[in-house]
C-alpha cells in the first residue's frame, strides 16, 4: 500500500494530519509519501503542481488530499482539475449518512444515500470562450462517459439496496437525453430498479424526502450542486467525505475546501477528512479496519468530543486524538 498524503492549504494542513493520526493507529503495513501541491506552492515556485508531482501521485495507488484554495487568477491551473484529468478518475462518490447523535438542518436520520457524481465532463469541460460581451463554456455529454458512471452507479447499488435515481435536465437539455438515455440502459442491463429526477425537483426532494433515495447518480455540475447541499442534511461540510474513483487510482477528500476563514485557529472539524480516510480503507477492500474507525468516531463523537462547528470546544487535533485513542483500544 502506497498511499500520496496531500494536505494542501488552509484547514487542509490541519484536518489531514488528524486524519493520519487515526491511520498510523490501525499500524498498517503502508507508506506514505508526502506531497506538496496548492496554492502555497504556487506562490512560492509558481507551479501549483509539477510534472515531477503527478509521477509521484501516479507511482501512489491513491492519494489522501486536504483541500486547496483555488485563486481566480487565470494564470492558475487548477490541481483538482488536473489530478482528475491526468489519473482519469471519473467517478465522484459522495456518502450522506448520519452520524449517530448527530442532527442537520432538516433534524432527521432516517436516510442514508450516495451521490454518484460523473467527474470528467458536463460543464466542467474546460471547452470555453471568453468575449468582451459573450462568454461561452461547452457542456460536453458522451456517450462512453455516460455508460461508465452509470456502470459504477448500478454495481454500487446492487451492493446496496438496488435502487438508482438519474437526475437530468432532459427536458431543456438535449445534452442530457443522451445521458439519461444510457443510464436507463445501463440500469436495465444491470436489472437495477430506477427512477429519474429533474435536478431542480431532485434539489427540493432531497431536502424533503432523503429517505427516498438509495444511490443517485447524475452529471458534473448537478452532482457538484446537490451533494453540498446534501451536505446539510448530516451537519454541515466538515461531515462529509468524498473519493474519486478511476481505473487505476482513486483520491480521497472531504468535500469543504480549504476555509481561509477559520485556517490556523485549530477549530477545523476533521471528521469529513477522517471518513475519507475510511473510504480509502474500502477500497483497499480493509473493511474491519473501516468499521473499527466509524465505531471511533461515533463513540468520540457521543462523547461530545467535537469541534465549535458542531456546538463543542475541542480542537482539530484533540478530536483526531481522542479517535485515534479509541481506535488502539477496539484494535487492542
Ligand atoms: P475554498 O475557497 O477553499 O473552497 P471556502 O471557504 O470558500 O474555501 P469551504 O472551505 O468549503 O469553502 O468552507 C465554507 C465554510 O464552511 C467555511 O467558511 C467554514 O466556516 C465552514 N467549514 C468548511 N469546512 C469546515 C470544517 N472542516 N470544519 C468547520 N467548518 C468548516
Amino acid at each position: 500500500m502506497k498511499i500520496a498524503v496531500v494536505e494542501g492549504d488552509g484547514i487542509g494542513k490541519e484536518v489531514i494530519p488528524a486524519a493520519i493520526d487515526v491511520l498510523d493507529a490501525l499500524a498498517l503495513p503502508l507508506e506514505k509519501v508526502p506531497v506538496e501541491l496548492g496554492y502555497g506552492k504556487w506562490e512560492r515556485t509558481g507551479y501549483a503542481i509539477t510534472d515531477d508531482d503527478l509521477e509521484t501521485l501516479k507511482e501512489c495507488d491513491c492519494i489522501l488530499f486536504g483541500a486547496i484554495t483555488t485563486p481566480s487568477d487565470p494564470a492558475y491551473k487548477s490541481v483538482l482539475l488536473t489530478i482528475r484529468k491526468e489519473l482519469d478518475m471519473y467517478a465522484n462518490i459522495r456518502p450522506i449518512k448520519p452520524i449517530h447523535g448527530i442532527m442537520g438542518v432538516t433534524g432527521r436520520n432516517d436516510f442514508n444515500l450516495v451521490i454518484v457524481r460523473e467527474n470528467t465532463e458536463g460543464m466542467y469541460s474546460g471547452i470555453e470562450e471568453i468575449h468582451e460581451d459573450v462568454a461561452y463554456t461547452k457542456r460536453v455529454i458522451t456517450r462512453k462517459g455516460s455508460a461508465r458512471i452509470a456502470d459504477y452507479a448500478c454495481k454500487l447499488a446492487k451492493s446496496r439496496q438496488h435502487r438508482l435515481e438519474i437526475v437530468h435536465k432532459s427536458n431543456v437539455l438535449k445534452s442530457d437525453r443522451l445521458f439519461l438515455d444510457v443510464c436507463r440502459e445501463t440500469a436495465s442491463s444491470h436489472h437495477v430498479e430506477y427512477h429519474d429526477t429533474l435536478v431542480d425537483s431532485m434539489a427540493y426532494n432531497l431536502i424533503v424526502h432523503p429517505n427516498r433515495y438509495d444511490v443517485i447518480v447524475t452529471t458534473n455540475l448537478f452532482g457538484d450542486i446537490l451533494s453540498d447541499m446534501a451536505a446539510a442534511l448530516v451537519g454541515g461540510l466538515g461531515l462529509v467525505p468524498s473519493a474519486n474513483i478511476g481505473k487505476e487510482h482513486a483520491f480521497f477528500e472531504p468535500v469543504h475546501g480549504s476555509a481561509p476563514d477559520i485556517a490556523g485557529k485549530g477549530i477545523a472539524n476533521p471528521i469529513a477528512a477522517i471518513l475519507s480516510m475510511k473510504m480509502m480503507l474500502e477500497w483497499y477492500e480493509l473493511t474491519e479496519q473501516a468499521k473499527v474507525v466509524q465505531d471511533a468516531i461515533e463513540y468520540t463523537m457521543n462523547k461530545k468530543m467535537v469541534t465549535s462547528d458542531l456546538g463543542g470546544k475541542a480542537t482539530t487535533k484533540e478530536v483526531g486524538e481522542a479517535i485515534a485513542d479509541r481506535v488502539r483500544q477496539l484494535i487492542g
